[in-house]
Formats: C-alpha cells, structure tokens, sequence
C-alpha cells in the first residue's frame, strides 16, 4: 500500500489585506522560477494566485490558537465565527470575548500565523518548512510588506 502522507504549503502573501500585487512581487516569482537553489530547499508546483478580494490563508489542520492583539486571550472560537460571518459578506472585524475590543480580523495573532491576502505566490510540497535565509531577505527586499503561512494539505 502506498504511503499516505500530507504535503505543505508555503504561502508568500502579500500585505495589507487588500493591496493589489506590486512590481516586487511579480519579480519575486520570476526569481522563484529561475532559481536553481530554490526556497524552501526545494518544491514540486509553483502558482501565483490573486484575488479581487482577500482570502484567508491559514493552516487548517492540526489546530491552531488565535489571540486577542490587546490582551493576548485565545479568541479562536470568536475569531472562526467572525470569518464565517465575513465570508457571508460580513465585515473583517472581530471582538475578544475577555477585554470587549474590537479589531480587525488580520489583526487578530495567529499561532501558527495566518493571514488575509489578495496576492500569494504558492510553493506546493516543499521540503522544509523554512524559505531559507537568501530567500528571506529576497522577500525583505522585494516586498514592502508579506508574510509566510505554512499549511498542511492533502
Ligand atoms: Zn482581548
């Protein structure tokens, strides 16, 4: 029987929630593509991926812990509510059950961290779960403002 195992994602998605892509990011890909030591020590598939509005990109497998950006409480269970709510066409915004704020849902702290995007560049099956410390200032250079969400699929 042949083995079974999940493969991970890494997602290079650019910030804020709502930017269009930038000229860094198409550069980003290119050099991706071109590259013979590759981020992530390697991958399988290489896409681009943009949106007319953001989508959420987060690991849903394994759990996760979601907390409050002003007192730190765990508001994963107000934070999944809220996404519902807002994929039904209502608002990016949250509140935390323990202090009342209220925040945006992309300010909400992920562990492992998640993020709202319009433009990622997705590298399927990668080796490791890093980019690599070359790929990472790339990125610092290239982009204005990203960050990286690792998933498990399959
Ligand atoms: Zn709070």
């Amino acid at each position: 029987m042949p083995l079974i195992r999940n493969t991970l994602d890494c997602c290079i998605c650019l910030l804020p929630a709502d930017k269009e892509k930038e000229i860094g990011f198409e550069r980003l890909f290119q050099e991706i593509q071109l590259s013979k030591t590759p981020p992530c020590g390697g991958y399988v598939r290489l896409r681009m991926e943009t949106f007319e509005k953001p989508i959420l990109y987060a690991n849903h497998q394994g759990g996760y812990r979601v907390c409050c950006p002003n007192c730190s409480a765990n508001v994963a269970r107000e934070f999944s509510r809220a996404v519902e709510d807002w994929r039904k066409g209502g608002k990016r915004k949250m509140n935390c059950g323990a202090c009342h704020s209220s925040f945006l849902l992309e300010e909400a702290i992920g562990k492992p961290p998640f993020a709202f995007s319009r433009a990622a560049i997705i590298l399927s099956d990668v080796h490791h779960a890093s980019l690599g410390e070359e790929w990472i200032s790339r990125c610092d250079s290239l982009l204005k403002e990203y960050r990286i969400v690792y998933r498990r699929v399959g």
